[in-house]
């Protein structure tokens, strides 16, 4: 089939709730992707942030190839070897990130198999741990599109048309720290923030703002709930990016990079908080060993190669490349390793057009703001030239 039938194909068919660009990709490699009629691309989203070792990175296929010889998919109903050494590698990783506070260490791992789905067991969890049913978000927050985690979503555009949502939701301003404390009570059972908000526009929580959460949340016995799941594992220059900020939160929510391109997601909190009572909350597919064996080999290529220290120093880099072009149409640059946002005084979409023209893959952080965030295993090469394309675009803009 041709790009031109395959297009009518899906287009019949879906479901309609993504845009799709006008383009059929058919093979990738690491930063790089391929499309049916053979136009390469540099993958400056790493595919919408899971690719942090790229596509098909050799080690996380062998680590599948081999999984799937054994078993592949088995629910916690069983134990499993694949399983449990992830669970371990998950909670030595926290120790030695976000270290044993006197709160306790980050010990009790919930798998499941998106995004969307962690954040819905965390603000489970967070009601049955507290008693409690409130909670804070921030606006501009994004936190997944079921109707749980689009609760504590806060963009109108991705709310209003499925209203109501749940009860108990408050949204403040970010960064506000006086709005957080007027907004957290004794019945908040949860505060859910991003540390950078990501699809909300590349916004980096202020310094003391975070440090404010974590402190009404102690004061209010509330959780402090940190969505790292486009911002974990390595993409801002540390594992976490919470620990920038030297927080450490009570329920941490991984995703995107977490399965290496299986479908994964983990809501993970401290010890001390006990655990779900059984049958309260579970998945046929979470903690499958498929994608526990494809996440140990994220976290082993990630550790060896010391990808968040490259992240970080790439990122500052195009950072400099990016401030330096002085372009027009751009009104800031800002970003955090390779999680990187251009705001423009002009909408991004034809900006995000002419480069896919010109080969390169970004993302829109709403509806102004160029996206970028390569896969952390992205050759200098690949990101010069694709860095060297967005200048241009951006200066022609
Ligand atoms: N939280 C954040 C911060 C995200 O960026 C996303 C996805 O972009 C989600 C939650 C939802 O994750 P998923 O798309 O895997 O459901």
């Amino acid at each position: 089939m041709d790009h031109a039938a395959i297009a009518a194909l899906e287009d019949r068919h879906s479901s309609g709730g993504v845009t799709r660009r006008p383009v059929t990709i058919t093979r990738a490699v690491g930063a790089r992707m391929w499309d049916a009629n053979g136009n390469e691309y540099v993958d400056c989203a790493a595919a919408h942030g899971w690719a942090a070792l790229g596509h098909g990175h050799p080690e996380v296929n062998e680590a599948i190839a081999t999984q799937l010889r054994s078993i592949a998919t088995l629910t916690e109903s069983s134990y499993n070897d694949q399983r449990a050494r992830w669970f371990g590698a998950l909670a030595e990783l926290f120790a030695s990130t976000l270290g044993t506070t006197a709160r306790g260490a980050i010990t009790r791992i919930h798998p499941c198999n998106s995004g969307t789905e962690a954040v819905e067991a965390a603000l489970k969890f967070a009601r049955v741990a507290t008693g409690r049913t409130d909670f804070v978000a921030a606006h501009r927050g994004f936190h997944g599109r079921t109707l749980g985690a689009l609760s504590a979503t806060g963009t109108s555009g991705y709310r209003t048309p499925f209203e109501p949502l749940l009860p108990g939701f408050q949204h403040v301003t970010f960064n506000d720290a006086a709005a957080l404390e007027s907004a957290i009570t004794d019945q908040t059972a949860g505060v859910i923030l991003e540390v950078v908000q990501g699809e909300g526009g590349v916004h980096l929580a202020d310094w003391d703002y975070l440090r404010t959460a974590r402190q009404l949340c102690d004061e209010q016995g509330a959780l402090l709930i940190i969505d790292e799941i486009q911002t974990g594992l390595g993409r801002t220059g540390q594992w976490f990016a919470c620990e920038h900020l030297g927080v450490a939160p009570d329920i941490i929510v991984l995703g995107k990079a977490l399965g290496g391109g299986i479908p994964m997601g983990a809501a993970c909190w401290r010890e001390g908080l006990g655990t779900f009572a059984s049958g309260a909350h579970g998945s046929t597919f979470g903690g499958n060993p498929l994608a526990c064996a494809a996440s140990l080999a994220v976290l082993h290529v990630l550790t060896r190669d010391r990808l968040p220290e490259r992240a970080t120093l790439l990122g500052a880099g195009v950072l400099a490349e990016l401030h330096a072009a002085q372009a027009k149409c751009v009104r800031e640059v800002r970003g955090l390793g390779l999680m990187i946002g251009v705001e423009l005084r002009q909408r991004v979409t034809p900006v995000l057009q002419e480069l896919l023209k010109r080969g390169v893959w970004a993302l829109p952080a709403g509806p102004n703001v160029l996206r970028l965030l390569p896969p952390l295993t992205i050759s200098e090469d690949d990101l010069e030239r694709a860095i060297g394309t967005i200048v241009d675009v951006l200066r022609a803009s």
